[in-house]
């Protein structure tokens, strides 16, 4: 008799056991996984831009990374979320957005799969880019060094691909004919959509460049999140904008620049991130995240 029921109660358990065992293995399989995006904040006071998307199935994007001051930031994330960037994109030549690129390659053991990036060659910069020429030179010279270069990929226009379950579009490369406000105005730009949510990357894209997204794009440019161009002000059109119509806004802005700030407060400078601000509240933008509030991680399904 005693037998029996401690063999019934060994039944029980090894049923109730495999009962568990079978739901955890069910819920794991049907939980949604979701892409997440990763906006980091600016370590020091000046403006810098660095994204990551991180995939459903953990690939890492980085999208530029920002100043000197902001690699330790950006370093801390990949290694703590495998240790790899698998896709790069650099939207273009200057410091406040490859800086952290050109340490990581230079100074860590950080495996980086491929690199997306449109830029002129030497000479145009050297020509162009006044005050820039440095950096820009730098830069080439890292794409160019042994450890990324048979990864470097220069896109073509309208150039489409996937990344896991996403899409990604080349909708803006480098405009060498635009020479004025130089490296702003070659910004890289990309769509990336998962099917249920697009996202647009501008860069530091100008007033030319705009108008020729505008020319060459406009249907593929409504866009559910945008990154503000050229950290907020005096970057991409108000019509740019219009056609992206976005509910969410991402703005590379540091805590001065958002307010118009030159330290004398609120609206003292002569940036024009408040008539930026006012049209994205005229679009009827839904939520605003800003690089001043430190590293904001946002769930996109
Ligand atoms: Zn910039």
């Amino acid at each position: 008799m005693k037998k029996t029921k401690s063999n019934l109660l060994l039944m029980t358990l090894i049923i109730l056991t495999i009962i568990s065992v079978i739901l955890i293995i069910y819920l794991g399989l049907t939980e949604e996984k979701y892409n997440y995006l990763t906006q980091f904040g600016n370590q020091s006071s000046t403006q810098m831009m660095g994204y990551v998307l991180k995939t459903r199935n953990g690939k890492i994007i980085a999208i530029d990374g920002g100043r000197p001051e902001d690699t330790n930031n950006f370093k801390d994330y990949i290694y703590e979320n495998g240790g790899k960037v698998d896709y790069w994109f650099l939207t273009h030549n200057h410091n406040d957005h490859a800086s952290v690129f050109v340490n990581i390659v230079k100074n860590t053991n950080i495996e980086i799969g491929k690199v997306y990036v449109s830029l002129n060659d030497k000479e145009w910069y050297m020509e162009n880019e006044w005050g820039r020429q440095d950096f820009s030179i730098e830069l080439i010279d890292t794409l160019n060094s042994d450890k990324v270069k048979d990864k470097v990929v220069s896109p073509k226009l309208n150039d489409t691909f996937e990344i896991d379950d996403i899409k990604v579009e080349i909708l803006g490369i480098r405009n060498p004919e635009i020479t004025e406000n130089p490296g702003n105005e070659q910004s890289m730009v990309i769509k990336f959509d998962t099917g249920k949510t697009s996202l647009l990357i501008l860069g530091d894209t100008g007033e030319k460049s705009s108008k020729k997204l505008l020319a060459n794009q406009k249907d593929k440019l409504k866009c559910d999140i945008v990154q503000m161009a050229h950290h907020g002000q005096a970057g991409a059109t108000k019509e740019l904008y219009q056609a992206v119509k976005p509910s969410i806004c991402l703005w590379p802005t540091p805590e001065w620049l958002w307010n118009n700030d030159s330290g004398e407060g609120y609206n003292t400078g002569s940036w024009k991130t408040l008539e930026t601000r006012a049209w994205m509240e005229e679009l009827g933008v839904k939520e605003n995240y800003i690089e001043k509030d430190g590293n904001i991680t946002i769930k996109l399904k």
